[in-house]
């Protein structure tokens, strides 16, 4: 990840001269030798700034000073590190009931940014870090952008179930071309550096120390607004736009459909009627959002927005961990290892075969490209990370992950030999999905230091990790590993061990669900489809497959050995799948045959799914997750929600699988599963624990 530019407040302070500060509360204005006037906004607290409502009033005082007296030129910056300002306060959106007061804040802020965009001065945004949301309009409503090396902007609102909503929708399509506006508004990409340079959202990309001599180059230009592209003219046109839009409510609705995801729909029709009419757009804009606001999809998504904050919470602390040596390089090792180096990790990396390392490398390197970084940023990386076929890290490291593959003796014996050659204050840790921790903490003297951190598949994609204790790990060891997934920019989930962990606990019912109706004679396609519609991104055959058929197996088997539930034995055609070789998507075919990383389902069969399907897929999780909580393999329902979520994708518009069911009603998912349990068998049986989830 590109690191914000140190920002250079205390530098600009001191090239300014003798001018004393003005204070506005967040903001500060500073006017230099030359007649340029300085807008430092410095939020309370935090390492980011929002545009909460205080930071508007506060810059509706500051341009009340910079209309009174105008200077050459003004120039907004941050003072914050980390980048120029994130979106709006979300924790102001929280609850939004009221669709009328809603509408108010909204029309004031509108007119502070309006009044920014009036003045008779040329204005200009010096953006270092990240420009979203809330941020991004700001600088949109100045006549230029300077974007230090390193920045980049979105508008990252229609993850929040929004869109923009402080005249982002048609400044951004006035400046740029409206269809990649659009784009970016849809998908809430962001653009960085070179691509924000290249679609016009910025005129010039300098370094820190070059940004003073930009922003004077600027002082003498006249405060024209950069004109208006061809493009956007074209789309003045209705036709243009309603052709252009409904390709984009096509493409939408594939990955976002209306029924559980209205904000980027709201947003194809606002442009749609209203695009090149600047006026009945920024009304229009205002109206849209202060009706999405009040919705369940908005509030469930800003709701798992907090859930995210909590588990990153958890991962504050120092971890003591600088050396991290990896035991094991296949699917799993090589992408921890990975992630490790890029976050500044070193890392030795060890594996009994010498193919897998150097797989791992390659891997390593494209990791690090997607991720944006720098050519210079990917050799460091790189550097850090080492093959290390002998194990002499394992002496030194800090932290040794052993991700070998699963079979308990094995795992037992690697974890008693790492014992014996790590360093005595070293922690040890397993990525075991599907063994009991107790169990293999039993090859371990030092047990304390033993613990479980389950990654995801593909780590650099999935964020959530279990930290897994057991009776012996100690506190100490647990809170730094939550340290450490905190510190590789992951999201710690604490939980228990338990046959599954917690979230395999929860999702495997659903997968074997799956099966059985396949086994039943049902269409893979149209099951999957089933769970779609629900809102899960993926449906559960195509998870198996890309999970691995042998790896589902070998977890589901696990918990029907080990739990106490009923939990339905894998059906004879998904072993015999395994035992031939078909295992998914690694080996182009399991469940469905993949190409190109896709799996060819074809149309879903004509005839349709019984019409408790959607029930039967679901509601096992929602009866696993009441188990978990109720065995208190998680602390609380809001952990337990948030791991589910950010490891599985259950639709985040429904808030968790707790949360859903508990908008839902709780007395009708009992009612649900006793008449599953009562049509389909025992294995639906409502869990104790709803009793006590009211
Ligand atoms: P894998 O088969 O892709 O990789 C295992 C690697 O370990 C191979 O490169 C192998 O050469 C190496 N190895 C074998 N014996 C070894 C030894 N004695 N010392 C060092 N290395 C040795 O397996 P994987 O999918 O990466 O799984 C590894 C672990 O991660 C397992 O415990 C698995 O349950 C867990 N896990 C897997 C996934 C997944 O989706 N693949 C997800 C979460 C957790």
């Amino acid at each position: 990840m590109t690191k914000p530019v140190l920002n250079v407040l205390g530098e600009i302070e001191l090239e300014l001269g003798s001018g004393e500060a003005r204070s506005f509360g967040t903001w500060r204005l500073r006017r230099d030798d030359a007649g340029i006037a300085w807008a430092i906004l410095d939020g309370k607290g935090g390492g980011a700034n929002t545009l909460s409502q205080a930071v508007l009033e506060d810059l509706s005082k500051l341009l009340d000073a910079v209309e009174a007296d105008l200077p050459k030129l003004l120039v907004l910056r941050s003072s914050k590190l980390s980048g120029f300002a994130a979106g709006a306060d979300i924790s102001e959106f929280r609850d939004a009931s009221d669709e009328a007061a809603v509408t108010a804040r909204l029309r004031e802020g509108h007119g502070v940014i309006d009044r920014l965009e009036a003045l008779s001065c040329p204005t200009v945004a010096v953006v270092h870090g990240y420009a979203l949301g809330g941020g991004f309009e700001l600088a949109l409503a100045c006549d230029h952008r300077i974007a230090v090396a390193g920045a980049w902007f979105g508008f990252p609102e229609v993850r929040l179930g929004l869109h923009p909503g402080l005249g982002g929708t048609f400044r951004l399509s006035e400046l740029i071309d409206p269809t990649e506006a659009m784009t970016m508004m849809l998908t809430g990409k962001s653009a960085h550096t070179r691509k924000a340079k290249a679609l016009g959202i910025v005129e010039t990309v300098v370094e820190e120390r070059h940004v003073r001599a930009a922003v004077e180059a600027l002082a003498g230009k006249p405060g024209e607004a950069s004109g208006r592209g061809l493009k956007a003219a074209i789309f003045d046109l209705e036709p243009a736009r309603k052709l252009a839009a409904s390709r984009m409510r096509t493409q939408t609705e594939a990955k976002a459909p209306q029924a559980h995801y209205p904000a980027p729909h709201a947003l194809i029709d606002l442009w749609e009627s209203h695009g090149g009419d600047r006026k009945a757009m920024q009304e229009a804009e205002i109206r849209s959002f202060a009706r999405l606001l009040t919705t369940k999809t908005a509030q469930n998504l800003i709701r798992v927005f907090f859930l995210r904050e909590g588990l990153k919470k958890n991962g504050a602390g120092e971890s003591g961990v600088d050396h991290v040596h990896m035991l094991g390089a296949g699917t799993m090792g090589a992408e921890i290892a990975a992630v490790c180096a890029i976050k500044g990790f070193r890392v030795t990396l060890g594996d009994v075969k010498l193919e897998p390392l150097a797989k791992a490398v390659k891997h390593a390197a494209r990791i690090a490209s997607d991720a944006h970084l720098t050519d210079i940023e990917i050799r460091d990386a790189l550097d850090r990370l080492m093959p290390d076929p002998k194990g002499y890290g394992l002496r030194t490291a800090d932290l040794v992950i052993e991700a070998a593959p699963e079979k308990p003796e094995l795992k037992r014996e690697l974890l008693a030999m790492i014992e014996a050659r790590a360093r005595p204050d070293a922690i040890i840790a397993t990525n075991t999905s599907s063994l009991e921790l107790d169990g293999l903490a039993s090859a371990v003297r030092t047990a304390g230091r033993f613990a479980g951190l389950h990654f995801f598949n593909p780590v650099s994609k999935l964020d959530l990790v279990e930290v897994v204790s057991h009776e012996k790990a100690t506190k100490k060891t647990l809170s730094r590993l939550n340290a450490f997934v905190g510190a590789i920019d992951h999201l710690p989930a604490p939980v228990r061990t338990y046959p599954g962990f917690l979230v395999n606990r929860v999702l495997t019912p659903y997968l074997l669900e799956a099966a059985l109706m396949v086994d039943e004679g049902h269409d893979p396609a149209a099951i999957d489809h089933a769970a779609e519609r629900f809102g899960m991104p993926m449906g559960p055959l195509e998870v198996a497959d890309q999970v691995g058929l042998d790896i589902c197996l070998h977890v589901a088997d696990s918990l029907r050995e080990n739990l106490s539930t009923p939990i339905p034995d894998v059906p004879d055609w998904m072993r015999a799948r395994v035992e031939s070789g078909k295992l998914g998507a690694k080996t182009g075919e399991g469940i469905y045959r993949w190409e190109e990383g896709k799996p060819q389902k074809g149309k879903p069969a004509e005839h349709p799914l019984p019409e408790d399907a959607q029930d039967r897929l679901i509601l096992p999780m929602l009866n696993a997750a009441v188990e978990c909580l109720r065995k208190d393999v998680v602390a609380d329902a809001d952990t337990l929600d948030a791991a589910v979520i950010f490891a599985t994708g259950f639709a985040p518009f429904c808030g968790g699988p707790i949360h859903y069911a508990r908008e839902r009603g709780v007395v009708d998912v009992v009612a649900a599963l006793k008449e599953l349990a009562t049509r389909h068998g025992p294995r639906f049986a409502p869990d104790d624990g709803w009793k006590d989830l009211g």
